[in-house]
């Protein structure tokens, strides 16, 4: 049990009031490591939510610097950081919103050869990535390790979240292989002011509510995995529950995933 200090109990006071929440919740959420791959649109709007909230570790991933084409949608940057790394400068501010939290950046990009590292003593990887092949890796390194881990995109006004459960079908049971085509980068795509910040809201809250189950052993593995699809343009959010793997799915049905 963490011994929460009186500033703790003030900054999460107006969380702490929610009864899905409450004292034992922050406790909860101050036990708990995230990973967030990507330090963009979804990765500066998904930080922001855990960090604020209390999460106890965050750990950033990104090789990219912030540019003047991403100020539009990246809320933790400005103009004074043009040309600086998303990642260190994603923690440094961060770190400043919430010093109680452990936020670390890592200057690098995700790889297969990299990636399963990532899993390790992770309670979540959330996905915040802007390419197909990263999902890809992290969804067959995610069934290696009969880890959940959680998808996240969006283009344009549209998003797509899905929480990928050990004992669900996973992303390539959803989508099929990766394709050659997805391997060839389509930059820049058109992305909406608000579209990342509305997903990855929508990413975080997701997160805090399987951190909460997590570690309360509230958490089913048998439980299906959750596919929730945004279009912002006609304000509709969708939540469909995959019941099924795809018997062709080549992760799955090695069994690796199978309990
Ligand atoms: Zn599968």
């Amino acid at each position: 049990m963490e011994d929460f200090s009186h500033d703790k109990l003030m900054r999460y006071s107006r969380q702490m009031m929610l009864e899905q929440i409450g004292r034992t919740g922050q406790e909860k959420l101050a036990a708990s490591k995230v990973v967030i791959v990507g330090s963009g649109g979804l990765g500066c709007a998904i930080g922001q939510v855990l960090v604020r909230g209390g999460v106890g570790e965050v750990t950033l991933y990104d090789d990219e610097k912030i540019e003047l084409s991403n100020l539009h949608r990246q809320i933790l940057f400005d103009e004074s950081d043009l040309g600086e790394f998303k990642s260190t400068t994603a923690a440094r501010k961060l770190s400043v919103i919430n010093s109680s939290v452990r936020v670390e950046s890592k200057v690098l990009r995700v790889g297969k050869e990299n990636i399963g590292a990532l899993f390790q003593g992770t309670d979540l990887v959330i996905d915040a990535t802007d390419n197909i092949p990263s999902r890809y890796f992290l969804n067959e390194a995610a069934v290696a390790a009969g880890k959940d881990w959680m998808y996240g995109g969006c283009a344009g006004m549209m998003g797509t979240v899905m929480l990928v459960r050990r004992g669900g079908a996973c992303l390539e049971c959803v989508f099929g292989p990766m394709q050659p085509s997805d391997c060839t980068p389509v930059r820049p795509f058109p992305v909406g002011p608000a579209t990342p910040m509305i997903v990855g809201g929508i990413q975080a809250n997701e997160a805090v509510k399987y951190l909460l189950k997590k570690q309360s052993a509230g958490l089913d593995n048998s439980c299906p995995s959750e596919y929730i699809s945004i279009d912002l343009w006609q304000l509709r959010v969708r939540r469909n529950t995959i019941v099924n793997r795809n018997a062709h799915c080549r992760l799955c049905h090695r069994g690796n995933n199978s309990d």
